[in-house]
């Protein structure tokens, strides 16, 4: 019986299309196949004499894999193919050309330095070439910045851009590896430049202390092979997108929540956007920011290590880049799984008519929730200093804390009736309607949410949010001397 054979399996059958076996089952059939062919029988079988999973048998053009790989008889002249998995397709381009790579040479000191490079046959003197000559644009220094920033520098990416527009605080210290005490209240683009030129002075570095949006990204991006997306909010994660599927420039998108992360490679030959992967986004308050939420330290390590890998694959045109693929990865419990993802043709930027063509003419903050609608009532905000005079005046005040009990553990405050945000719908009767009551959070954003959440629910009382939320209060508290602390 004539079986047909696919792919890389052929290699296993002197390259040939086709077998002759005897057998009146697929099992006699596949073993007179090994036997004829012994270097076969570990491609095609487990160690337990399972056929291997990879592997799909079609008999008559119906697959049979692998619940009839038993012992019942085959039809009478069926045609049988074996087709493995076919894992990449055509060998990924690299970002940078050879045109760009042959303009670049590597000096003694070169050849010492990225020696781990060079022994990967896949990189080699070649691939570290176009290393050397990519621009590669990193937004956000923090907690992703730091990984992906050092790791390119690392590896000799030869031209970097960094935007961030912070200065280094006491709590960046704790994920943000690239950052000492020293850097403490210093820009951090000044911090990333320093580290840069201290890794490798052949870099050139441009490090702008500067908020990435609508009217400068497209400038800041321009001629460079590649962007990554290491910001921390809604809005910028969208307009670096769009505005990388505009001007063509792949982009690295990298994100995590507590012990989670997810890692892409958007807009890229023919793969989706942010947009396609997530039309809208949750509403404001729902997802705290990394600084309201908090992350287990090495998790932006990690995720940010992923990034840099992708931007050198890119780069290099080496193995399979996560572009149509979604990495998704959780610390607690090694749990990955890589999703298949793809464009979406009514996608508002890289659809097959789209409606978004310049980033400015687009508005971000209503897209993202973030400016009031039109018929919604503004929630009133009490500045600090204002919160804090009522307080003084005595306990006409109703203080309700809406932060969650490991919050509280962090920073108490004597005297707050405590309503979780999810609970406080169905405990407003714990309110007095006829007293003024101020919302408390961290950042001053759950507790705007909550007056909106208790209009909806149908309570009338006065209701007011902290501005700032606790983090706003920090000064105030502490000059009380433990007043009310
Ligand atoms: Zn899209």
């Amino acid at each position: 019986m004539k079986v047909f054979v696919s792919g890389a399996l052929r290699g296993f059958f002197g390259h040939s299309g086709s077998v002759e076996a005897a057998g009146t089952t697929l099992g006699e059939l596949l073993a007179s196949m090994t036997d004829e062919y012994p270097g076969s029988r570990k491609a095609l079988f487990d160690d337990n004499g399972r056929l291997r999973a990879y592997i799909r048998v079609f008999v008559n053009g119906e697959d049979h894999t692998p619940e009839t790989y038993r012992p019942a008889p085959l039809p009478e002249g069926a045609e049988i193919l074996l087709l493995p998995l076919i894992a990449g397709g055509a060998p990924e381009e690299p970002l940078v050309s050879d045109e760009r790579r042959k303009g670049v040479t590597l000096d003694n000191s070169d050849i010492e330095r990225f020696n781990c490079h060079l022994l990967l046959r896949e990189v080699g003197v070649k691939g570290q070439k176009r290393i050397r000559a990519a621009k590669v644009a990193v937004i956000g220094a923090g907690a992703l910045g730091s990984a992906v920033i050092q790791y390119l520098a690392a590896a000799g990416v030869g031209t970097m851009k960094v935007a961030d527009p912070d200065q280094v605080t006491l709590s960046n210290l704790q994920d943000q590896v690239l950052y000492g005490l020293r850097d403490v209240k210093r820009p951090k683009v000044a911090s990333v430049r320093d580290r840069v030129r201290g890794v490798d002075r052949g870099i050139q570095i441009t490090a702008e202390n500067i908020r990435i949006d609508e009217t400068n990204v497209q400038e800041f991006i321009a001629g460079s092979d590649l962007v990554v997306d290491c910001t921390d909010n809604y809005v910028s994660r969208y307009v670096i997108s769009d505005a990388c599927v505009l001007s063509g420039i792949p982009l690295v998108f990298g994100s995590m929540h507590h012990y989670e992360g997810l890692v892409t490679v958007l807009g890229h030959r023919g793969g989706p956007c942010l947009r396609c992967l997530f039309p809208s986004l949750p509403p404001p308050g729902l997802v705290p920011t990394c600084a309201e939420g908090g992350v287990l330290a090495p998790l932006p390590g990690i995720i940010g290590s992923i990034q840099a890998g992708e931007v050198l694959k890119l780069l290099t045109g080496l193995g399979e880049p996560l572009n149509g693929r979604l990495l998704s990865l959780d610390m607690l419990s090694w749990r990955q799984s890589v999703l298949r993802i793809r464009r979406n043709v009514g996608c508002p930027v890289c659809g097959d008519s789209p409606t978004i063509t310049d980033v400015e003419a687009f508005d971000y903050r209503d897209f993202c929730g973030l400016n009031e609608a039109d018929d919604q009532i503004p929630v009133e905000a009490l500045e600090p200093d204002e919160f804090a005079r009522r307080l003084e005046q005595g306990p006409a005040l109703t203080v309700v804390d809406v932060r969650e009990p490991h919050e509280r553990a962090i920073l108490r405050f004597p005297g707050a009736v405590i309503i979780p945000i999810g609970q406080l719908a169905r405990r407003q009767k714990e309110l007095d309607p006829a007293r003024d009551t101020v919302f408390i959070c961290r950042e001053g954003k759950r507790s705007i949410l909550a007056v909106n959440t208790l209009r909806e629910a149908g309570y009338t009382g006065p209701m007011y949010s902290l501005k700032g939320g606790l983090n706003a209060m920090k000064d105030t508290i502490f000059s009380h001397e433990g007043g009310w602390l």
